[in-house]
């Protein structure tokens, strides 16, 4: 009896442990994914086209992301961006700011102060809603002189998407290219110049003004992504990095489906660069969601394989729906069911036990 009683006991420390040591994996590492405007149809859409797959489905937990604004029932990306970002409702329209115009830290922000490594890496702009709201602290997001002069007053690591123009051909006739260089950031105009750096600050400012869409602009967001990787992976305490599929929203505001299936491929390509990332890291949560639904889209008929489906919108504008989140990697369980999108920031700050 005694020695059954022994190995019993053997069994309790030994699933503790385990427990202990599953409950206390937390990421180093965090890769924040948006599709502005990618609801579930649209991830359908691509997913059917695909063959009835996706890199997306490699992660293991999933939930819902409530989108509303602090002034309206339906969001824009400012305040769907900002909520995400800053973990503040705000108004439609803002950037990184509470409703009465103070401004509000993005988990970026605080990862950068914590010394951790950071990064934006968008098919669009860089000064666009989406990027903004992890940077800049602007009344409205049309503010794109205003936001873009917001990167230089962090320590961001990594910038790469479009928006040159708003750097160099100002109203104020700053050029904040040369200021980026003062601050020892090598800036760059071409994918091929963003692949070949392997280190350092880097601002890869690819288009004058919006990237093309897809597939004019190929592996951009892939590539990209990719790079950002490597370059903010060499810091040992670990970075945040925020990647945005940005021409899903547009392609549904057009109410363009074959459109919407060629922005949520490439999008699932950058998500498969991290998740593959992830999983030979071992120490990166990898989160994936939106700002919300657009065109309330949905549906009705399709063939796996191809891209024409019977889609349906029901809008040219956003809808008010809550969108669904992903996530792999660890920390992965903390991203389920019903969340508000003001919730992120809280938890990756927990995940990285960032300090205020
Ligand atoms: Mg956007
Ligand atoms: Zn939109």
């Amino acid at each position: 009896m005694n020695k059954y009683r022994h190995l019993r006991l053997i069994f309790v420390i030994a699933s503790f442990n385990i427990l202990t040591i599953t409950a206390q994996k937390s990421p180093k590492n965090v890769i924040f994914m948006i599709g502005d405007g990618m609801g579930i149809a649209q991830i359908y859409s691509g997913m059917v086209a695909n063959g009835n797959k996706l890199a997306l489905e490699q992660c293991n937990y999933s939930g819902f992301s409530k989108t509303y604004s602090s002034n309206r029932f339906t969001t824009d990306s400012g305040a769907g961006g900002t909520a995400l970002a800053c973990g503040v409702k705000t108004k439609n329209g803002m950037i990184g700011m509470t409703p009465d115009s103070v401004a509000a830290q993005s988990i970026l922000e605080l990862s950068s102060q914590n010394k951790l490594s950071t990064g934006i890496v968008v098919a669009c702009a860089v000064t666009h809603a989406t990027p903004a709201s992890y940077i800049a602290h602007q009344v409205n997001r049309d503010m794109y002189d205003a936001i873009a002069t917001d990167y230089l007053k962090t320590d961001i690591d990594v910038f790469i998407g479009g928006g040159r123009k708003y750097f160099e051909e100002r109203a104020d006739a700053r050029n904040l290219t040369d200021e980026l260089k003062a601050k020892n950031y090598q800036v760059v105009y071409s994918i091929e110049d963003v692949k070949s750096t392997k280190s350092g600050k880097l601002a890869g400012l690819l288009y004058d003004d919006q990237n093309p869409k897809m597939p004019e602009r190929g592996t951009m967001l892939a590539d990209a992504t990719n790079a950002a990787i490597q370059i903010l992976h060499n810091n040992k305490k670990g970075f945040f990095l925020m990647v945005e599929g940005s021409q899903i929203d547009w392609a549904a505001h057009d109410n363009n489906s074959t459109q919407v299936v060629k922005e949520v491929l490439d999008f699932d390509q950058a998500i498969g660069s991290a998740i593959d990332f992830a999983k030979s890291d071992g120490n990166t949560l990898v989160i994936i969601t939106a700002d919300h639904e657009t065109g309330g889209m949905t549906i009705l008929d399709g063939k796996f394989g191809s891209d024409e489906m019977k889609s349906v919108f029901t809008s040219k504008n956003h809808s008010g729906v809550p969108v669904p989140v992903f996530a792999f990697g660890p920390g992965a369980e903390n991203f389920t069911g019903f969340m508000e999108n003001v919730s992120f920031k809280a938890k990756i700050e927990k995940l990285l036990k960032l300090k205020k």
